[in-house]
C-alpha cells in the first residue's frame, strides 16, 4: 500500500500511484485520490472513500474500506448494548422518556431497503437509509443497518429513537421539516454529549437534505433552551 513508499501524502491511497496535478480528498480524512480511483473504484458503503486493495465485503454486497471495518458494529450483541447505551444517554441528557419503549432489530441492506418501501408515507428518509423507525399497532420498532460505524450508528439510533419519541409525545405532528429537523437536532445533541464536537459541528456544514430542518430547530433552541424545544415539540401539529 501506499504508506509502503514514503511519503504517503504524495500518493493515491487507493491505487499508490503518484498524485501528480488534481487530487481528491473526503472531508476530515488525510487520504488523497487519485482522478482515476475517484471516478472507477467502488465506494466504501460507509464512508465513500474509492475502494483500495483492502477491503472487506459484507454478505449484502457492499463494500467497506479498512477504516471503516476497524470500527463497524457487525455483532448483534455489541449493537443492542451500543443501542441501550444511546437511548439511556438520550433519555438521560434531554429528557426523552418513552412509556411504552421501542424494540431494536438489526437487519442487513435489503431488509432495511423492503421495510423502508412498505412504510414510504410514515417515516421518509434520504436514499440511503441507515436505520428505520416503525409502528405496526402495537409494535415499535427501530431497524438499524448492521456494519455502521459506531458513530454512524450511534447518531443514526438517536435520530430513529427521536421519531419513536414524536410518536408518543406529539402524534398528531404533520410538519415534516419539524420531525426531522427534531430528530436531528437530537442526534447532533447526543454528539455533543459524547464530547464529539468536531462531528457534531460536521452536521452544521454538511450538504445534507436535512440540515435546513436542523438549523430551524436550532434557532428554536437559542430562542427557548433545550428544555424549551422539548415542550414546544409536544405541543406543536
Ligand atoms: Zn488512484
Ligand atoms: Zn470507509
Ligand atoms: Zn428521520
Amino acid at each position: 500500500m501506499a504508506g509502503m513508499y514514503g511519503n504517503s501524502d504524495d500518493r493515491c491511497a487507493a491505487c499508490g500511484e503518484m498524485l501528480s496535478g488534481a487530487y481528491y480528498a473526503l472531508i476530515d480524512r488525510p487520504e488523497r485520490y487519485c482522478a482515476r480511483c475517484i471516478a472507477t473504484r467502488p465506494r466504501c458503503a460507509a464512508c465513500g472513500a474509492p475502494i483500495g486493495d483492502q477491503y472487506w465485503q459484507l454478505h449484502d454486497g457492499r463494500l467497506h474500506c479498512p477504516a471503516c471495518h476497524q470500527v463497524a458494529i457487525y455483532d448483534p450483541d455489541v449493537a443492542r448494548a451500543v443501542f441501550d447505551e444511546t437511548v439511556a444517554a438520550v433519555a438521560a441528557h434531554l429528557g426523552m422518556t418513552l412509556n411504552v419503549g421501542v424494540a431494536f432489530r438489526l437487519v442487513d441492506a435489503p431488509t432495511l431497503a423492503a421495510l423502508r418501501a412498505e412504510g414510504r408515507s410514515a417515516s421518509p428518509e434520504d436514499e440511503r437509509t441507515l436505520g428505520l423507525y416503525q409502528r405496526r399497532g402495537h409494535v415499535r420498532v427501530i431497524y438499524m443497518l448492521y456494519g455502521l460505524p459506531r458513530l454512524a450508528f450511534r447518531t443514526t439510533v438517536a435520530h430513529e429513537y427521536a421519531h419513536a419519541w414524536q410518536a408518543e409525545r406529539c402524534p398528531l405532528l404533520r410538519d415534516e421539516e419539524l420531525r426531522e429537523g427534531h430528530a436531528e437536532w437530537v442526534a447532533y445533541h447526543h454528539l455533543l454529549a459524547l464530547g464529539c464536537t468536531r462531528a457534531a459541528e460536521r452536521m452544521l456544514i454538511a450538504h445534507h437534505p436535512y440540515r435546513p430542518a436542523l438549523e430551524r430547530v436550532l434557532a428554536l433552541e437559542r430562542q427557548l433552551g433545550v428544555k424549551g424545544v422539548i415542550t414546544y415539540m409536544t405541543r406543536a401539529e
